[in-house]
């Protein structure tokens, strides 16, 4: 097996990675440990898969964490949204752009298994071998080279490999996150995975609530319930037997669980922006205008109606009380209910139930251009094996296939 290139992981950035070195005349192998290929891409955006965002590389490398953008913008320029698009459509899956810039392949059933097909058949038309139900176990050498990839008793010997294992999220889909220790081990900087994108559980969740979304606010993230502001992110948040998910808990939930490793994590959901002075003369030129308004209707307008009535109880405030009634306590409290609906501690974020894990192998051990190992003259590393994690939208698919192009690309 002199002249092979083996892949490890069929996933987003392996297929692509396998694809490009064999369409390029390299004898590859492609090692896979479940029984088929890109089982987390067949998951992905709900089964509909987000492949990628609309708009130019540089609009697309601003969602990144300004290391990770610069990181990826050689290989974005390479092989970018369009060139994803490109090639898709060229083996029959169309795509569209939604509004708010996601694209997908057009709707149909099983539209992220054909984005899969679509990679698989471009890969094994180009030559690659496939394995699947094959799980690497072990890598062997030292810096400067790789001698080989352990497959349980069975050696395997390759010219070049290329690791795109993935993350350690979902590890019921193949990702166990297992490299990224062995690279440690082998010398190459790396750092460890912690969780992103991922619901956040609350120390006092509310199981009532669960399925009750409250929308078109900010989720705040302060040192204790009175401390500095640490982070804040803009849209929905969705009740969880256990906690909040929704679009501003997933974007949060890194900051959350490196605030709360440092000692003090507490959250709040503003569904009202303005200050508080502001929403309180607000409240006071409405009591003016309609001072027979009850408390209820009022917070009714800015929070859905099922929470209503409970955080009023909680707060000791009759929901039949008019505004006209309400003593100075009970106006404070409706305010505060607006502009800082709390939330509370949480726990631990789940590295297992994130979008993408966070950590990797250090960017900086990189070449962006090459995805090679520096101090290895044979070994590539791409995809979410890399310390990038961008937000959701399709991000995080065109990272994988951006790598991929350029660890394949020899
Ligand atoms: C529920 C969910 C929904 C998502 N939706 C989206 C979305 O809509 N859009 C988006 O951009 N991103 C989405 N993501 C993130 C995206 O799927 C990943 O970032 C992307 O798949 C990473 O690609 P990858 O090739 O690096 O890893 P993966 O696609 O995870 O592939 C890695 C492969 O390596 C294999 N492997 C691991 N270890 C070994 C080993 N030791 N030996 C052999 N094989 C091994 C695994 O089995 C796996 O198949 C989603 C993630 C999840 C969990």
């Amino acid at each position: 097996m002199a002249d092979v290139v083996v892949v490890v992981g069929g996933g987003a950035a392996g297929l692509v990675a396998a694809w490009r070195a064999a369409s390029l005349g390299r004898r590859v192998l492609l090692l896979e440990a479940n029984g088929r290929l890109g089982v987390k891409l067949r998951i992905s955006g709900g089964g509909k898969c987000n492949i990628t965002h609309d708009g130019p590389p540089k609009a697309l490398l601003a969602a990144f964490a300004r290391d990770q953008a610069r990181f990826l913008r050689p290989s974005v320029h390479a092989f970018g949204n369009a060139a994803v698009m490109d090639l898709l459509r060229r083996e029959g899956v169309e795509t569209y752009v939604r509004e708010n810039g996601r694209i997908f392949p057009l709707d149909r059933p099983g539209s992220a298994a054909a984005v899969v097909e679509a990679f698989e058949t471009l890969a094994r038309r180009a030559g690659v071998t496939v394995r699947t139900s094959t799980r690497v176990t072990g890598l062997l050498g030292r810096a400067p080279r790789l001698e080989g990839l352990w497959l349980g008793e069975e050696r395997i010997e390759a010219e070049t490999f290329i690791l795109a294992t993935g993350g350690a999220s979902y590890p019921e889909t193949g990702t166990r996150g297992e490299v990224l220790g062995w690279l440690k081990g082998l010398g190459a900087p790396v750092k460890p995975w912690f969780p992103a994108l991922a619901p956040i559980p609350l120390q006092r969740p509310r199981p009532a609530w669960e399925g009750v979304a409250v929308r078109g606010g900010e989720l705040r993230l302060t040192a204790g319930s009175q401390g500095a502001r640490l982070g804040a992110f803009a849209g929905d948040v969705l009740f969880t037997k256990a906690g909040i998910s929704g679009p501003a808990a997933l974007e949060l939930s890194q900051a959350v669980e490196r605030a709360r490793r440092e000692g003090a994590a507490w959250l709040s959901y503003a569904v009202l922006r303005e200050p508080p002075e502001a929403v309180d003369a607000a409240l006071l030129t409405e009591t003016r205008a309609n001072p027979r308004l009850q408390a209820a209707t009022w917070l009714g307008r800015h929070l859905p109606e099922r929470v209503v009535e409970p955080l009023l109880a909680e707060e000791d405030v009759s929901p039949s009380l008019a505004l006209k009634e309400l003593p100075r306590a009970a106006r404070k409290a409706l305010v505060g209910l607006a502009t800082a609906l709390p939330l509370g501690e949480p726990q631990p974020v789940p590295l297992a139930r994130g979008e993408v894990a966070a950590g990797g192998v250090d960017l900086a051990a990189v070449d962006p251009r090459t995805m090679a190992l520096r101090g290895w003259e044979n070994l590539r590393i791409c995809g979410e094996l890399l310390d990038v994690d961008g937000p959701v939208g399709g991000y995080n698919l065109q990272a994988a296939f951006s790598t991929g192009y350029a660890a394949g690309s020899f």
